[in-house]
């Protein structure tokens, strides 16, 4: 294979102060008791920055900002409101080569998704619900509809700002105002938003930011003046969640993990399914609640897409995110890269094969080669948790019932992919597949007008489109 030259995208693009402070009612400030942590690039653990960690009192002045900010806020035309997400949103265009860098230095992506997936769908997110704020009486859910109030709102590492534009663009488009917590590993973007926030000249208050790891986050969904709490991350979290909001008249919408099945039938164009294969476990490191972290093949199929496959991860370049050629980045975090580690170590001893293509991993930062496991049953672990890293798990299927079965058989119901030729035949298996988003020919494709949730232990409510305005309306 020829090899490519580097092609370094500049990290000066963006400014990254040496400190941050918490955004509460339109300024930053250090935070009552002056804790602070520190936020490194996974690619070279350098330290990036020190941020506030905002103790009770914090997140408090929070709440009751957003809270004041509340009655002016919800009091606005829809059409008012509608302006300041579509300024927020072209801001976001403007500033996107920053913001990428920022991404990419904050969370380890490869800098071709921060620019070509994470910021594109960031604005559209805020262009989107900007275009339902002047019309939530015609969606569905009433003549007059009406906000909540304050939404708290917690959001995992694997896509910081697309996860806050989930979070932020509906609760504002319907009149709600935030106080958001990103991830302890993730910070910069949110606080970078907040700046694009005073920017559009939103007024204080309608968006807050605090900055802080789980015990923040925690005290946040339990703030008795909170009306609605949106989470995203992990199951056990949101279970806890779900304990702490139960009873309260709070309303809830979680989001949380997943181990999507990606079925690839005899008759599917292999080449393509490999892409799709690829895409959908390899895309952002397999940090996506969605991936398609199990390959469901049918038998006499599997040799033939095995040797495509390899060959074709082979290819996949590991390194630098942000070089422009870069296919696949650093693991967010070291705590991240020990379970994607335990995992697949747990893969092996249970019996399972596992293959990597060769590739030259950095010496510095957190690194895992793209893999993957063959001859995995639905007794193994790797088939029945959430690896959450570039790990494949394969297992083999011969009549489309038994697909099904195996798809179906995991507490998960996120997503699912389907490959096939056969139009009938992806229409009758999608139907019975108990996930939230189910993809043919296709995976990994997200738009912010088609609603995203999932069943059982995947979380409920839904993001995106007009389904995800109900989440934040009476
Ligand atoms: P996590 O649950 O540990 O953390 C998510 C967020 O919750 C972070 O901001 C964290 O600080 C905060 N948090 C931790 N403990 C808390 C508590 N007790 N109360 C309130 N907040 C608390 O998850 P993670 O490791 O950051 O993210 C990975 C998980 O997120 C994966 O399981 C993944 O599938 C899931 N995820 C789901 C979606 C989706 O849309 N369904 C999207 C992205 C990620």
């Amino acid at each position: 294979m020829f090899e490519y030259a580097p092609a370094p995208e500049s990290r000066s693009v963006v400014e990254i102060a040496s400190s941050y402070g918490l955004f509460i009612d339109g300024s930053f400030d250090g935070g009552k008791d002056g804790d602070v942590f520190k936020t490194v690039n996974p690619a070279t653990e350098e330290v990036l920055a020190e941020v506030a960690s905002a103790g009770p009192e914090d997140v408090d002045r929070a709440v009751a900002a957003a809270r004041r900010a509340f009655g002016t806020w919800s009091a606005l035309p829809g059409a008012e409101r509608a302006k300041y997400l579509f300024r927020i949103a072209r801001i976001i265009q403007e500033r996107s080569r920053e913001l990428a860098v920022l991404e990419s230095l904050d969370n380890g992506k490869p800098i071709r998704e921060s620019r070509d997936v994470d910021l594109p769908l960031v604005a559209a997110h805020f262009f989107y619900y900007a275009g339902w704020a002047d019309k939530l009486g015609h969606a569905g859910f009433g003549p007059d509809p009406r906000p909540l109030g304050v939404a708290a709102q917690v959001i995992p590492w694997n896509f910081p700002l697309l996860m806050l534009a989930w979070k932020v663009a509906p609760a504002l488009a319907t009149g709600n105002t935030v106080v958001l917590k990103p991830a302890e590993t993730t910070p910069l973007s949110a606080l970078f938003f907040a700046d694009v926030c005073r920017q559009a000249e939103l007024p204080a208050g309608v968006v807050n930011i605090v900055t802080g790891a789980g015990d923040t986050g925690a005290y946040l969904v339990a703030h008795p003046d909170v009306d609605k709490v949106a989470f995203t991350g992990s199951t056990e979290v949101g279970r806890e969640i779900a304990r702490t909001v139960s009873g309260t008249g709070k309303r809830l919408t979680l989001e949380l993990g997943g181990k999507a099945a990606n079925i690839v039938f005899d008759d599917a164009p292999i080449d393509q399914a490999v892409e799709g294969i690829v895409n959908g476990i390899f895309f952002n490191q397999g940090h996506v609640c969605c991936a398609g972290s199990r390959l469901l093949v049918q038998e006499s199929v599997f040799e033939p897409l095995m040797d495509s496959l390899k060959r074709r991860m082979a290819t996949l370049r590991v390194g630098d995110p942000l070089d422009k050629n870069t296919d696949v980045g650093a693991i967010n975090s070291a705590a991240q890269l020990t379970r994607i580690r335990e995992l697949s170590e747990i893969g092996s001893a249970e019996g399972a094969e596992r293959w990597s293509p060769d590739c030259q991993l950095p010496d510095r930062g957190f690194w895992f080669a793209p893999t993957i496991f063959t001859g995995v049953t639905q007794a193994h672990r790797i088939a029945r948790e959430e690896i959450f890293g570039p790990v494949l798990s394969v297992l083999t299927f011969r009549t489309p019932d038994e697909a099904v079965a195996k798809a179906n058989n995991t507490p998960y119901g996120l997503s699912a992919g389907i490959w096939s030729e056969k139009g009938s035949r992806i229409l009758a298996v999608a139907d019975q597949l108990r996930a939230g988003v189910v993809w043919a020919n296709t995976f990994n494709k997200f738009d912010p007008a088609s609603p995203f949730g999932g069943y059982k232990e995947s979380g409920y409510g839904r993001e995106g489109g007009r389904h995800g305005l109900e989440a934040y309306l009476a």
